[in-house]
């Protein structure tokens, strides 16, 4: 079953194509508010590492931050939010193309025709999507009542809107439409990227082609990582509510770090670690380094780990990281025509390629002019 294939492993080896172009690496973040350090380690950072070597292109993903309802105003602020966090963050305008989703009509028309060759079934069975109208319907339990609450409780039917739904076609759409050989994404991404290779595989099969290549995630090597929130639990998330955001202040950060979850301490050497102290670790390892948390871990170990040093250690490294980009985003932000110009240019750009795309998938399909 395709479904069930491992994701490819990317040779990473060569930026360059057989034909000697630079690989097209794609990859966006929902304007859904402001970013936060899973989307800095999960991302962010991959696409600043990539721009000097590939022919990289990041989009604001705004049509996909309408399949939760935003309200209109934050919307639009959001999208401006992260383009001055992308940019803060080290992405340079004259490396990369910097676009916004809905100034391209094309990826809208696609995304209806990409629709045609998606079963509802594989799109009710993604986690994401089982996660998020889950939440929507109030359902807590793991069984899987979802089919029965969206499609026999006539009460749902804005709850767990359509969009929503096909959130993955979009997402392949996005990326089939560059020819993407990378898509840096964090782990909670991956799903989707195999059914983005999984719609292009369909598509190729159903009409005889062999149009769209299989794009797979990028992470220099080693694993994909999922960063943990502050809560305990789960992943750090815009909709979760658990974030240290690049643009929190000294004192706000500091505060959520010291309130972060954790538990009573160790009581016998060697105990197991629970799983909130385990996201401190994990947070550790990313923003102070391995002979920091191994310091802590040691401590754990042997039962003298003070939490409160644990998390004063971890807010001042966490600081080293975000402040810079902190002061960058507040430089940038409200400079209107500095970011206008960018995505403008990044939207010409972007719609030479999608066009291109649109067209040659419109002539398969046989919607051909009379
Ligand atoms: P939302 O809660 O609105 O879905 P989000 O915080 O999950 O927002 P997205 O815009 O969905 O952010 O994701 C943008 C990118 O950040 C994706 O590549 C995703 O894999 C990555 N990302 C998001 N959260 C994490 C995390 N906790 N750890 C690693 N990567 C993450
Ligand atoms: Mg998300």
């Amino acid at each position: 079953m395709d479904s069930e294939k491992t994701a490819p492993v990317a040779e990473q080896n060569s930026n360059l194509r057989p034909d000697g172009s630079k690989k097209v690496v794609l990859s966006g973040i929902r304007s859904t508010g402001n970013l936060h350090l899973g989307n800095y380690y999960g991302a962010l950072q991959k696409f600043v590492k990539m721009q000097d070597d590939y022919d990289s292109r990041y989009f604001i993903a705004d049509l996909h931050a309408l399949t939760t309802n935003p309200d209109p105003k934050a919307l639009h602020e959001s999208v401006k939010q992260i383009l001055a966090e992308y940019l803060a963050a080290g992405l340079d305008p004259d490396k990369n193309i910097l676009y916004v989703q809905s100034d391209i009509p094309e990826i809208s028309e696609m995304y209806l025709l990409m629709n045609m060759h998606v079963g509802i079934g594989e799109l009710m069975r993604t986690a994401s999507f089982k996660d998020k109208a889950r939440k929507a319907l109030g359902i807590t339990s793991e069984s899987d009542e979802i089919e029965k609450e969206i499609i026999g409780n006539q009460n749902n039917n804005a709850r767990v809107n359509a969009g929503l739904l096909t959130y993955p076609t979009l997402m392949a759409v996005d990326i089939l439409i560059h020819h993407a050989d990378y898509v840096p994404v964090g782990k909670d991404q991956e799903q989707h990227l195999e059914l983005t290779r999984r719609f292009g595989r369909r598509f190729n099969s159903f009409y005889g082609v062999d149009y769209f290549h299989e794009p797979v995630n990028f992470n220099f090597g080693g694993e994909a990582i999922k960063v943990p929130g502050l809560d305990g639990s789960g992943k750090m998330g815009k909709s979760e509510g658990n974030c240290i955001y690049l643009i929190d202040d000294e004192k706000t950060l500091r505060k959520k770090v010291m309130r972060a979850v954790t538990d009573a301490g160790p009581t016998e050497p060697n105990s197991p670690v629970s799983q909130p102290v385990e996201n401190l670790f994990t947070l550790m390892d990313l923003v102070s380094g391995k002979d920091t948390t191994d310091h802590f871990r040691q401590a754990y170990a042997d039962c003298s780990i003070r939490y409160g040093d644990l998390k004063k250690q971890l807010a001042e490294d966490m600081l080293k990281v975000t402040l810079p980009i902190r002061q960058r985003i507040l430089d940038i932000r409200d400079d209107d025509e500095y970011l206008s110009k960018i995505v403008k240019q990044g939207a010409e750009r972007t719609r030479e390629y999608a066009a291109k795309t649109l067209k040659e998938v419109r002539e398969i399909m046989g919607i051909r002019k009379i």
